[in-house]
């Protein structure tokens, strides 16, 4: 097997040997979805984890390639007209413009959280949670392969108004220096492990100097180890990137790689166990998360195993988050009741070692919110609620309750159970904004 990178996108992806065994409408329905949805993949993909027999239903397949449900008929069908009459191409650039701006490009108030240092404005940090904050380098905002779910397709999509993105590491260094209350900064993207070393390495290093004490934790969210094993193996830089993991180990900060894995096949070729065991060597803890997706992993035993396969290997399951409201999300929702029960069947499974994961949450404005279930009380069935992270941390671990809403999907479709006015905590967070605007806006 080669372990040499290869892209395959809308360009080029007629190429892949495989795909010769499909009918062609999933051809046609990859070329039309492919143009509005980001569509990317690789040979590792490919030839180690689809499951080119049963294409028709395989999650791997799904988690990179179009399908036709992932669109709604009516922009698929738009696209498909174009494409059959031959359109210009400015034409169907501007309908595959309009079409991804009506699937909400940017959920959950995400530009809310761009902090500022006096008059700039930090585009590349995200900082909602006291303790951590987020930093999207510039050159990390694509990844080895596009999930076909993934809310931060625009990103990558070239539209570069939605770009979250900063050039030098210089402001966040600056701002963290007055943060002495952040604790934990995490890398995030696209993936940052698709940098070379070398970059990486000019963002990390100035982090391990004394004057950055406060900052205890380096986190990096990547699903490299997913897509990409090799990264750690066979790549020119692997080597390099090994030996910086080491560094921050030897630093005496924790290096946590929140590892990005929806589906246990991903955990199962040689590649991803070496890669997993040489990261582990270096001393770097890895933390697993993944959303729960209808036609990708909506079944317990899926998630009991996945769990349990981490653990074997040395990971810690961290967080299953539920399918944000963007994109293809009628394709991959299900209902908050059907999420709980999902992830309660599989809790029910395991050993307590893989009782590390909490979920189902939503990230949500507000914060991280987990379904802790469904209950009855005096007569009125609830859903049970709690912030795993709060913008106020004064919100977090205290129970809340909404009324049960078989079909809610997301935190806004539901109501205060109880006929309540308004949610505990939503009193609260006008003044909040008032008395620290700067730390958490
Ligand atoms: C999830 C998240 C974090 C990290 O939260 P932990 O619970 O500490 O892993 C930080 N910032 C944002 C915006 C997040 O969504
Ligand atoms: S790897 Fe992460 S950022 Fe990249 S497409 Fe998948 S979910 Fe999105």
């Amino acid at each position: 097997m080669s372990n040499q990178l290869r892209s395959f996108t809308l360009h080029n992806f007629r190429t892949i040997p495989q795909i010769s065994s499909l009918s062609e409408e999933m051809i046609k329905e990859i070329e039309v979805v492919g143009r509005v949805l980001p569509f990317k993949t690789n040979n590792y993909v490919v030839n180690e984890l689809i499951d080119w027999d049963n294409v028709e239903t395989d999650p791997i397949f799904t988690l990179n390639f179009p399908r036709r449900g992932m669109l709604e008929k009516k922009h698929y069908s738009t696209i498909e007209k174009l494409l059959d009459a031959n359109a210009e191409k400015d034409v169907i650039d501007e309908k595959v413009k309009q079409i991804r701006l009506s699937l909400n490009p940017n959920p959950a108030g995400q530009e809310h959280n761009v902090p500022s240092l006096g008059e700039i404005k930090l585009k590349g940090i995200q900082h909602k949670y006291p303790e951590t904050v987020l930093f999207f380098p510039s050159q990390g905002q694509t990844c080895h392969a596009y999930c076909t779910f993934c809310f931060r397709w625009p990103q990558f999509s070239g539209m570069n108004e939605l770009k979250f993105a900063m050039k030098e590491s210089d402001l966040l260094l600056k701002y963290l220096r007055i943060h002495k209350e952040v604790t934990d900064v995490l890398f995030t993207g696209g993936d940052p492990m698709v940098m070379n070393a070398s970059v990486l390495e000019a963002y990390i290093r100035p982090l391990l100097e004394p004057e950055f004490g406060h900052i205890r934790s380096i986190r990096i969210g990547t699903k490299s180890l997913a897509y990409w094993p090799y990264r750690y193996l066979t790549d020119k830089d692997s080597d390099d990137v090994i030996k910086l993991f080491e560094l921050v180990a030897a630093s005496g900060k924790s290096l946590s790689i929140q590892a990005h894995f929806n589906h246990p096949r991903e955990l199962s070729t040689d590649a991803v166990k070496q890669a997993i065991s040489r990261i582990r060597s270096t001393g770097a803890q890895i933390r697993t998360q993944s959303p729960l997706l209808r036609n990708i992993n909506d079944k317990p035993e899926l998630w009991a195993s996945m769990w349990r396969e981490q653990v074997d290997l040395g990971c810690v399951p961290y967080y299953m988050f539920i399918a944000r409201d963007t994109g293809s999300k009628h394709y991959f929702e299900l209902p908050l009741d059907k999420c709980w029960q999902i992830f309660r069947r599989a809790y029910s499974k395991v050993s307590g070692l893989c009782r590390t994961v909490r979920g189902p949450s939503m990230s949500d404005h507000a914060g991280k919110i987990q379904v802790l279930g469904v209950q009855e009380v005096r007569g009125e069935k609830i859903f049970v609620l709690r912030f795993i992270q709060g913008r106020n941390p004064k919100w977090v671990d205290v129970p809340f309750f909404a009324e049960y809403n078989p079909k809610a999907t997301w935190f806004d479709q539901l109501k205060p159970a109880f006929n309540e006015e308004r949610f505990f905590f939503e009193e609260k967070r006008a003044k909040l904004e008032v008395t620290k605007p700067f730390l958490f806006e």
